[in-house]
């Protein structure tokens, strides 16, 4: 006998991390989320009819159905397409800086743990990709630099980059300075340093990427670069 409460139907909006096609006609469809952060999913039929789950694909928002099951993965019952961004899905640079956005988020996010805000803070990036990726290369690495920044903000892990995290003495500005990952920020040499050096140029773009100046390219580059060890040093396990 099956409990009502087994065959509960939830509901959240949700955005394709992974999908693995299993046995003849089903698939595993791995999902980012608002509601219960990452989540598997068993697609039954998927792969023989789009009737109850429309076409699959990545970098596309869906409003997605499903049951939880005792064994792991849930049931998806149906998925239904809410934004579709078509332009990013032809951009081969956007689509790249995409998927290191949803690679940050998926190494962040723990299973099962409602985090909205970080899927907000992807939703943004697609949606700016999507509206004005054709501007080119260095707005879309920005728009990558700007995502990761609120990502490691709303996932707890907000680089101090103004002051030194420890004496909280003030970053001379037009220098460059130390920063550490696993302190959190900037450290002064008084306080000890920090295991890599950051041209003042990195910080002038940091403050570009809010205002309306232009950041330099390899300051950015450089700056999605610390961004990227940042994520690896709070990887979930
Ligand atoms: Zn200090």
């Amino acid at each position: 006998m099956t409990s009502a409460h087994s065959k509960q139907v939830l509901e959240a909006r949700a955005l394709i991390a992974k999908k693995t096609p299993y046995q003849e006609a089903d698939l595993i469809v791995n999902w980012l989320t608002d509601r219960v952060g990452q989540l598997g999913t068993m697609a039954r039929g998927a792969r023989k009819s789009t009737r109850r789950f429309t076409s699959l694909e990545p970098l596309h928002t869906y409003a997605i159905c499903y049951a939880e099951s005792m064994q792991g993965l849930a049931s998806l019952r149906e998925a239904r397409l809410v934004t579709v961004r078509s332009a990013l899905a032809s951009n081969l640079d956007a689509m790249a800086v995409a998927g290191q956005g949803i690679r940050w988020l998926r190494t962040l996010l723990p299973h099962k743990q409602a985090e909205p805000r970080a899927f907000v803070v992807l939703e943004l990036l697609l949606n700016a990709l999507d509206e004005r990726g054709h501007e080119g290369r260095g707005f879309i690495e920005c728009e990558l630099a700007k995502m990761g920044l609120d990502l490691l903000k709303v996932a707890g892990y907000e680089l101090q980059l103004d002051a030194c995290v420890s004496c909280g003495r003030p970053r001379p500005v037009d220098r460059s300075a130390y920063v550490s990952l696993a302190r959190g920020g900037v450290v002064c040499r008084a306080c000890g340093g920090g295991e890599r050096l950051l041209d003042a140029g990195v910080f002038e773009a940091i403050a570009a990427l809010t205002s309306e100046a232009t950041a330099e390219d390899g300051a950015v580059r450089e700056l999605v670069l610390l961004i990227d060890d940042a994520v690896a040093t709070h990887a979930v396990v």
